[in-house]
């Protein structure tokens, strides 16, 4: 097997609405001899996937996506160099995206990870973010799946802004509208990419088979051979 790389934020207490999180231990060694403890989790927080119900209300859901979209040859754009507030234009993306192929699993690496916490506004408020034209490009390069690595759309901010500053924006363009009615599922928060050396990987990211849900929490892992 070639080296691994963990893509995939731990899951831990956060402030974030859609980020909460709750455990619970309902058995414990004092009173019996097993410990088991029940977690409740947003389907999307932290490091997960996304299925076309999430956008479109008669979407598949999570356990009717295939298999195979969640599996497969990954192509890196390496974006890294881009800073805060800073959109992602469809020149960026195909000037750095000369190696995807049809069929395999896109990856954006802003490195946002390393430039912010997700446990702060900042994070949310002041990460690039892709434009209407560099996912429609990304969608003429025929993929399965689109991973980013930081909040992929400007509007997410727009629950943590002040309400002056937040009266200033109109734009609600989320790159989920370009994907998902396509069958094309969408990764979000990946982490760690920094840790990969090349720009082609195998990338896996699997979530349990919760029926009926839009989204859930995967595990994400690259192998570079
Ligand atoms: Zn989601």
């Amino acid at each position: 097997m070639g080296r691994i790389v963990d893509l995939t934020h731990p899951i831990e207490p956060h402030w974030r609405p859609s980020w909460l999180n709750e455990r619970r231990v309902h058995a414990t060694f004092d009173k019996g001899s097993w410990h088991s403890s029940i977690v409740t989790l947003s389907c999307h927080g932290f490091t997960h996937v996304d299925a076309p119900l999430h956008r479109f209300p008669d979407g598949k859901t999570l356990d009717q996506v295939p298999l195979e979209t969640f599996i497969g040859t990954a192509y890196i754009v390496d974006l890294a160099d881009v800073g805060p507030n800073t959109p992602i234009t469809a020149e960026m993306v195909s000037a750095r995206g000369g190696h995807i192929r049809p069929g395999g699993i896109v990856v954006l690496k802003t490195l946002w990870d390393q430039k912010a916490s997700h446990k702060t506004k900042e994070f949310w408020t002041t990460a690039p973010f892709v434009t209407q034209p560099a996912a429609e490009w990304i969608l003429g390069q025929h993929p399965k799946a689109v991973a980013f690595d930081f909040p992929p759309a400007f509007c997410f901010r727009y629950p943590h802004l002040d309400p002056e500053e937040r009266a200033r924006h109109t734009d609600r363009y989320a790159p989920h509208e370009t994907f998902l009615p396509h069958g094309i599922s969408t990764i979000e928060y990946v982490c760690n990419l920094g840790k990969l050396t090349r720009n082609t990987v195998q990338l896996f990211a699997l979530a349990p088979n919760v029926v009926g849900v839009e989204g859930f929490p995967a595990r994400v892992i690259a192998i570079e051979e």
